[in-house]
Formats: structure tokens, sequence, C-alpha cells
């Protein structure tokens, strides 16, 4: 049995990037060996194992062959006889295919590393089309390496071009494209994630709705020159969307709650926070309550912070300001005057309009 380095781990260590998690392969194993040896099986499709330590992940070496539609679609093969060659075969990308030995010996039938020199992301085989969770991934990985000067090979673009029209983009779950699209938001240049999508054929597809958001990508240029976080990347790149949009991308996409409800309110009361001047008491109160922002202060800040990024000039203070004054409203004297519940509510919000005219 030999174990191998391989994946991210190789990859970003030899471009001297800091190293997030590490992947392994196994050559000449069996689950058997593995579980005997303590490993935890978690792949239900794949033969996949945990380390009982370190809790990394240990792959038995594999060959695939599709068997049907979409990222699940394969049919595994993999048994001590699959060599490392074969495995590293099925991989996407050149750059994610080396292995290193614990000698740190680098195996590389793929031109992985001349590619790492030459800053090109290419598809290792002509397979790559069998699986379009593939398109996000190298857009992903465009993005994540545009700072080292990363480009997608013309080859590697029609495949994913034939992906993209292929219609299996449309079988991804919305899990799937939740995590690609949240971890490209998170790197320093998101756009290109964008970009990238966009030149194969595969953002119309899967972001159908981004086409009416003019400024989509200098939004999140800003969100992400100014490190944002994703909750704030996601907002921005929302920007400008009516709700019912933004609605239906947060679905497409499963987007978390805390994602949906910020990147929600952002484009439902952009135009009244960026100009309080224009609103009378009751409507600078009514953007407090519908912020929620007398119970969810730090998301009242985070749609402070979209405002002072996308619309400079923009006046927070006064938002800041306008919440504190509501927040000096004794509630507790009303009540004290023994009126209904109702009478009491009534009689808090005439005194926050008083402070915010
Ligand atoms: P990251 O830094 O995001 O972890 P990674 O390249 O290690 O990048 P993983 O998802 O951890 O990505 O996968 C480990 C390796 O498994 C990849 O480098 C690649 O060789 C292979 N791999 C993962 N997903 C796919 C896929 N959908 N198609 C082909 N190969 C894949
Ligand atoms: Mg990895």
């Amino acid at each position: 049995m030999n174990i191998y380095l391989v994946g991210g781990a190789v990859r970003d260590r030899l471009l001297g990037l800091p190293v997030r998690e590490r992947d392994w392969v196994v050559v000449g194993a069996t689950p058997q060996v593995l579980i005997e040896l303590g490993y935890r099986q978690v792949g239900r499709d794949f033969p996949v194992f945990l380390h009982p330590d370190s809790g990394e992940e240990y792959a038995l070496a594999r060959t695939e062959r599709k068997a049907g539609a979409g990222h699940r679609g394969f049919e595994v093969h993999s048994d001590p006889s699959v060599t490392l060659e074969e495995d590293l075969r099925r991989r996407d990308l050149t750059v994610n295919a080396i292995a290193e030995t614990d000698g740190g010996e680098l195996i590389d039938p793929y031109g992985g590393q001349a590619d790492l020199q030459t800053r090109v992301l290419r598809h290792v085989s002509e397979a790559f089309v069998e699986d379009p969770l593939r398109v996000l991934r190298v857009a992903r990985f465009a993005a994540y390496l545009h700072h080292l000067g990363f480009e997608v090979a013309p080859d590697t673009l029609a495949l994913m071009q034939t992906l993209s029209d292929s219609g299996e983009l449309e079988t991804l779950s919305a899990e799937r494209l939740w995590s690609e699209t949240a971890r490209a938001l998170d790197t320093a240049h998101p756009g290109v994630f964008l970009d990238v999508l966009g030149q194969c054929g595969a953002g119309d597809r899967l972001f159908p709705e981004l086409r009416a958001a003019h400024k989509a990508y200098e939004n999140l240029a800003r969100a992400a020159a100014a490190k944002a976080d994703v909750e704030l990347r996601f907002a921005a790149l929302c920007s400008g969307l009516e709700p019912a949009a933004v609605d239906a991308l947060c679905q497409r996409l499963n987007a978390p709650r805390r994602f949906s409800e910020l990147a929600g309110l952002w484009s439902a009361l952009e135009q009244d926070l960026a100009a309080p001047d224009r609103l009378d008491a009751p409507g600078r109160l009514q953007v407090l309550e519908r912020c929620d922002a007398f119970r969810r202060p730090q998301r009242f800040e985070q749609l402070l912070l979209l405002l002072a990024l996308l619309r400079p000039g923009a006046d927070t203070e006064f938002w800041r300001q306008a919440l504190a004054r509501c927040r000096s409203v004794d509630v507790a004297a009303i009540a004290a005057t023994g009126v209904s519940g109702r009478e009491v509510g009534a009689r808090l919000r005439a005194e926050r309009e008083k402070l915010l005219g």
C-alpha cells in the first residue's frame, strides 16, 4: 500500500500559498485494510475514508466511467490494481493532478508543474466533460489564482462551453452550487468567477437574474477590495436586483438564510437607506423597523457597511444616530403609565417618530 498527498495541498504548496487542507490517495489497498487500520469510511458512492487521528481525507485510488447524468452519474471502480496514474487521470485540472510521496518526490504524469509555471488551468483529459461541477470548480480556481496570473486554457474553456450547452449544469444540486459560489465569492477577485462562467455560457444558465444586475461585477469588486465578508459580498452581487429576483436567485442557490435576508433587505431598502432626506419621520422609522434594527443591530450594521461601500457619500452616521435616538425612548416608562399593550406600541412609535423628524 502506498499513500500520496494530492490535489490542492500539493498545488498550493508549489505555488507558495498556505495549505488549507490535505487530501490523500491510497494505492494498493482495499476498504477492509483501511477499516482494520482504524479509518472511518465516509463516502457513500466513493471509497473515501477519514484518518483515525488527523481526520484528513484518504481516498482509495479509483477510475470512473460515466453512467448517467450529472455530477454523481459515475460508475466508480476501485481495487488494489488501480494505479496512481489512472487515479490522477480522472481529476479535473493538471495542476490538481500532481501527487507527492512522503519523501517529497513529485509524480506528475499530466504536466501539472509546467502548467503551474506558465499559470494555466488545463483539463487533464477529455473526460473533463463528464462532470458539470468542474465548470464551477475551474471558475472558482480562476478567481482564487487570478492574482498569480492564472488563466483558463482555451481548450478547457471550450469543454466548459460544451458542458454548459449539454444542459448538465442544471443537474447540479443547489448545495453544490452554493458551496462553490460562496467559496468563489470569498476569493480576492470574485468577479473573475463570474467572468469565466460568462465566457463559457454557464453564467446565464446558473445565475440568469444577474443579467439584470448591471453593476454586479463592480459592486462585488468593491466589496472584495474592502475585504468585506462573504455575506456582504453576496448582497453586493445582488445589489440592483428586484427583491423577487434576489429571492429567485437565493432559492436556486439554496443560500443560507443570513445571506438571503441580508441581500433581500439591501435590495428592498437600498434607495431609502441612501436618501433619508427624502423620507419623512414615519418613513425613516419604517426603514428601521423593516431592517429589524432594534432587535438585530448587528445586521443593521451590515446594511450600513453595504451603504458605505456601494453608495459612497451616503450618510451612514445618520442611521446610526437615528437608531440610537429611537433606542433612547423609555418603553418601561410608557408601560408604567398603565395603558394597554397596543397603546404602549402606538406611543413608542409616536415618540420615536418625533425624534426622527
Ligand atoms: P481546495 O483548495 O479547494 O481544497 P482541491 O483541489 O484540493 O482545492 P478538493 O475539492 O479538496 O479540491 O478535491 C481534491 C482533489 O480531488 C482535487 O485537487 C482534484 O484533483 C480532485 N477533484 C475534486 N473534485 C473533482 C471533480 N469534480 N472532478 C475531478 N476531480 C476532482
Ligand atoms: Mg482540497
